[in-house]
């Protein structure tokens, strides 16, 4: 069995009562049958406490009305590590925030970045990430629908992808816009069914002449019209976020605020304030160019082979490079609010909360891909209709 981990997969350590926000609250827990059969056993003083917050029906742990986990106190610690120790928690708490991808004969295990803590780990860090691979003897037996050949493919566009990303002699739009093209190519080889043509996709974008053409497209993303698209185009994602499922009662205000601060006053009055806070990020927070490849590396390295199981690779990367976008509006407006200021805690705080609505529900993850399959981004959108 394969083991793949991010390199500071190591660094992570739970601050528990002084982290900023809590694991415990506006997700449902769902226990393990194991957990939940070790609860049952539970005699003493803490057995009342285990029978009133275990709902045995649902497997999982009841919430009070602000979403918050029976076993949750006022200091944010869990009583029931308290009560019982670390042994008595389920696999879901035990793991948060280790997040799992299982393919055949390889385990992939990343961190996932609605936690605080993980989130700013990831937004430190300067140097590109590397994905470290140990292998054990372990055999993992697989269903035929599994399809080596594909998650392959998947595994090395997937690499290719990364090296890309990570190459800081180009510009960020340009590694966006190959990552885009080759997952597009990648895409229509799936559909068709000609895996075994997959790597001549990647093939392509080794050359030079693909290099100039991604870079010949991305020139023509600055005409108005080109601007006007994907004014559109951002506008009707952002309200596309209304759409998801709630994990957090305040996301939606948060969301509704943002988008007035952005979009209230149009697309000229957007521009002016794109173009300035461009310029005031390049100014102030240089990294912000690292922190968003650490982002779009993070996003690719934990969906993107997931298309092993349902073929849409296309909508995995553009998934990333939405949410970076997303990101990067929500920051945006956070900046306006901040009267033309942006702090590091800002930046923490929309990668964590972002990620939580997003990453914490299967609904919202299938919705966000159904909708990058939809509405492609405008140049791609063009590309795909002129083939
Ligand atoms: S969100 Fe992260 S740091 Fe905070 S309590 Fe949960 S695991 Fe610990």
């Amino acid at each position: 069995m394969l083991y793949t981990i991010p390199d500071y997969y190591r660094q992570f350590h739970c601050v528990a009562g002084a982290c900023e926000d809590t694991c415990c609250a506006g997700w449902q827990i769902v226990a393990d049958k194991s957990a939940l059969r070790q609860y049952k056993k539970v005699t003493g003083e803490y057995r009342k406490e285990i029978r009133a917050g275990v709902d045995w029906k649902e497997g999982a742990f009841r919430q009070d009305e602000e979403k918050r986990c029976y076993f949750l106190n006022e200091d944010n610690l869990c009583n029931m590590y308290t009560a019982l120790g670390e042994k008595a928690l389920c696999k879901t708490c035990k793991r948060y925030p280790r997040h799992i991808e299982e393919f055949e004969g390889v385990r992939e295990m990343t961190l996932s970045v609605s936690c605080p803590e993980v989130a700013k780990i990831l937004l430190q860090r300067k140097e590109p990430v590397q994905l470290l691979i140990h292998e054990d003897e372990k055999e993992e037996c697989w269903d035929d629908a599994f399809d080596p050949f594909l998650y392959s493919l998947l595994a090395d566009a997937r690499t290719m992808m990364i090296q890309i990303l990570q190459n800081r002699e180009l510009s960020l739009n340009l590694r966006t816009g190959l990552v885009l093209a080759i997952a597009h190519d990648l895409q229509i080889r799936i559909q068709k069914q000609e895996i075994f043509d997959g790597e001549m996709v990647l093939e392509k974008y080794r050359t030079e002449k693909a290099m100039d053409y991604i870079k010949g497209q991305i020139a023509k993303l600055y005409t108005e019209e080109e601007k006007h698209r994907f004014y559109e185009f951002m506008t009707e994602t952002f309200r596309d976020q209304y759409r998801l499922e709630r994990l957090r009662d305040n996301w939606e205000p948060h969301l509704l605020e943002a988008e007035q601060w952005l979009y209230g006053k149009g697309e000229a009055h957007y521009y002016e304030l794109r173009n300035a806070f461009e310029g005031w990020m390049a100014e102030k927070m240089p990294e912000f160019e690292i922190q968003k490849e650490q982002l779009l590396v993070y996003f690719l390295s934990t969906y993107l082979c997931g298309a092993v199981y349902d073929g849409h690779a296309y909508s995995k990367a553009q998934m990333a490079v939405v949410s970076v976008l997303l990101m990067q509006e929500i920051l945006m407006a956070q900046w306006i609010k901040n009267e033309k200021e942006l702090y590091f805690e800002d930046l923490v705080d929309t990668v964590y909360r972002f990620s939580r609505e997003l990453e914490h529900s299967d609904p919202n993850l299938n919705l966000m891909e159904r909708l990058m399959s939809e509405r492609p981004v405008p140049w791609f959108a063009k590309k795909a209709a002129e083939e």
